[in-house]
């Protein structure tokens, strides 16, 4: 695992690129970790590196630049088994029980 110095939020661009990986951005801190090594040993001569044993790599950005801005993080859907209510909450949820659905 290597942690490569740049500018924060850099974007840089591989060209050609290193297998599905188009794009690297360097985090707010100006830092990027990886284990790829491909990715090493082509950032090796362009910037300085730390080694990082116990740091989590920087997620790889591998879709369009367009699509890596929003949150990709699905979210779980809870519904009422008793009516059309869906929430993303499951609290929210068990409100709706309790309210529209009363056990009495
Ligand atoms: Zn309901």
């Amino acid at each position: 695992m290597v942690t490569f110095r740049g500018e924060p939020n850099q974007l840089v661009r591989l060209n050609p690129p290193i297998g599905l990986l188009k794009y690297v951005r360097f985090d707010d801190k100006g830092e990027y970790t990886t284990e790829n090594e491909r990715v090493i040993k082509r950032f090796h001569h362009h910037f300085d590196s730390v080694p990082t044993p116990d740091k989590a790599p920087t997620p790889d950005m591998t879709d369009d630049l367009e699509q890596t801005f929003e949150t990709t993080e699905p979210t779980k859907q809870w519904r009422c088994d008793q009516c059309e209510f869906i929430s993303d909450n499951k609290g929210v949820l068990l409100k709706h029980k309790k309210t529209e659905h009363p056990k009495e």
